[in-house]
């Protein structure tokens, strides 16, 4: 019998993600599944102050609404020389949310300043896994990808702060990274992976 788990996303290519790390660690048994293969239910404002709360509410109400075991992500930008932000105000740093040109246009305009060697920064996410029922369950972890910002985007792959964000040890940026070599070596694709071994052990109750 095979275990679901849901993966509170809309987002395709999250969900695309899961599984292939799922199937990769030869973990089957499970079926992941996203947010339109469950009835609606209402989803709270991201209030947290950090990756890790947001990633839990939003499994934590994922879990609640559906009785399923729930995985919840959170992500953003964290730049060295803007004290950590725009963290997890990254989607609507510029003000509307989701307006991935504005938010970067704004990270570069607030580091037109700031010479080479301080344009450090780190992609971050938060995986949250909460198992509702008799003996309910919550693991939470974080995973990080550091690099620097390039004065100039580069690049047509990925969405948000891709094109100015060169990973250590590239000269690309994540923009022209294929997805696959993005994933294997990303803050989401770490945290995901990271999950395994939990998601291993809820297979196995
Ligand atoms: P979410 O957690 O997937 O909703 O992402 C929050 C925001 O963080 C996005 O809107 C992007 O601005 C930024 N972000 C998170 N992960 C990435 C990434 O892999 N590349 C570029 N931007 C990202």
């Amino acid at each position: 019998m095979s275990t679901r788990v849901l993966l509170a996303t809309r987002n395709a290519n999250k969900l695309a993600e899961l599984r292939r790390i799922l199937a990769e660690a030869g973990l089957d048994g499970f079926e992941v599944v996203g947010m339109s293969d469950v009835e609606p239910f209402d989803e709270a404002p991201e209030t947290g102050v950090t990756f890790e709360e947001n990633a839990l509410a939003k499994a934590r109400d994922a879990a609640r609404a559906t009785g399923l075991a729930s995985v919840a992500d959170d992500s953003g930008l964290t730049v060295d020389a803007l004290n950590g932000m725009p963290g997890v105000l990254s989607a609507r740093w510029a003000g509307a949310h989701r307006d991935d040109a504005a938010n970067l246009r704004l990270v570069l305009d607030q580091l037109a300043d700031v010479p080479d060697e301080r344009r450090g920064a780190a992609f971050t996410c938060a995986v949250a896994l909460v198992v509702p029922g008799a003996e309910p369950h919550e693991v939470v972890l974080r995973r990080e990808w550091r690099g620097t910002l390039v004065r100039e985007p580069r690049g047509e792959n990925g969405f948000g702060y891709d094109p100015i964000f060169v990973p250590e040890g590239e000269r690309r940026t994540s923009a022209e990274l294929s997805p696959e070599e993005k994933n294997a070596v990303s803050h989401r694709g770490k945290a995901l992976r990271a999950l395994v071994p939990h998601l291993r052990e809820l297979a196995q109750r």
